[in-house]
């Protein structure tokens, strides 16, 4: 782990991202993608997951669909500060829980106190349908929580992409950030396309295919590290477009892990891993 303390403030979410610190030993990866989680860890803070709750976790990547961490920010903030116990709308009988004011709120108000995020009618009203079904099935957005750290991870995998808004992305952070499970690689659009580009995973791979194999060459207690950390490395320097190593070969700290797939240094061309694989397949 970096000597340097975690900032409060990165794509882990700092101390309020839940979890502890972690110490992983470079020397001993038994696979390649093993060894770029491990190399992630000498850029980033590495750390384990777990403690934030189920359904807050819900309703942030409900709201950060289709839209930007900047933009969904305030929004999760507003919609917590009217809803969460104690915020302005817990005057009403809800019993102090965030499922039971979600469930009863006036539509049009959420809409309007989650704006920023976009969607906002649409977003309001899965979040309304979320809590509801949250608020039937378990009783309370405690007991839901409760669900998701501590029943088969397989089932509430499953519970949670038979809700309305909820795709696989989605249950497998909540799995993560709420749950603490290990072996749990959430697959966002950085990772799919990272993973494939570094060749430790198949060019062709769809975000369940790139999960599969990550999750089945990853140690389980690093996966949750691997996926943050990977997101960062692809703001940072494995950029969709523009990746670090197109304009200077040593610039990227991954360059003697990576295939570079999709990625040709001499035209200075950048296509989707799957492309190159159709192409050389012609070939
Ligand atoms: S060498 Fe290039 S393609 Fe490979 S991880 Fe680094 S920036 Fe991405």
């Amino acid at each position: 782990m970096s000597e340097d303390p975690e900032p409060a403030r990165n794509i882990s979410g700092g101390a309020a991202g839940g979890g502890s610190a972690a110490e992983f030993d470079p020397e001993t990866a038994g696979t390649r993608a093993e060894a770029v989680v491990d190399r992630l860890g000498e850029l980033y803070w590495t750390k384990t997951y777990g403690g934030r709750d189920a359904l807050e976790c819900l309703v942030r990547t409900v709201l950060s669909q289709n839209t930007s961490d900047k933009a969904s920010q305030p929004a999760h903030d507003a919609l917590m500060e009217r809803y969460a116990p104690g915020g302005e709308a817990d005057e009403e009988d809800d019993g102090g829980d965030l499922a039971a004011a979600l469930a009863e709120a006036d539509q049009s108000t959420l809409a309007e106190t989650i704006r920023p995020a976009g969607l906002y009618n649409q977003k309001s009203e899965t979040l309304i349908a979320l809590s509801k079904r949250v608020l039937e099935e378990y009783g309370s957005a405690a007991a839901f929580d409760e669900f998701v750290r501590e029943a088969d991870p397989e089932t509430v995998r499953e519970t949670l992409m038979d809700m309305s808004g909820v795709g696989p992305k989605t249950a497998d952070c909540v799995l993560l950030f709420a749950g603490g499970r290990e072996g749990v690689f959430p697959v966002d659009t950085h990772v799919h396309r990272i993973a494939r580009r570094l060749g430790v995973a198949p060019a062709d791979a769809d975000h369940e295919g790139v999960r599969a194999a990550l999750e089945r060459a990853v140690p389980e207690a690093k996966c949750g590290f691997g996926h943050t950390a990977m997101i960062q490395f692809g703001r940072e320097y494995c950029r969709a477009r523009k990746p670090a190593c197109l304009d200077d070969p040593e610039a990227c700290p991954m360059a003697d892990l990576c295939d570079q797939v999709g990625v040709d240094l001499e035209s200075g061309s950048v296509v989707d891993p799957a492309d190159r694989a159709s192409d050389d397949a012609r070939s």
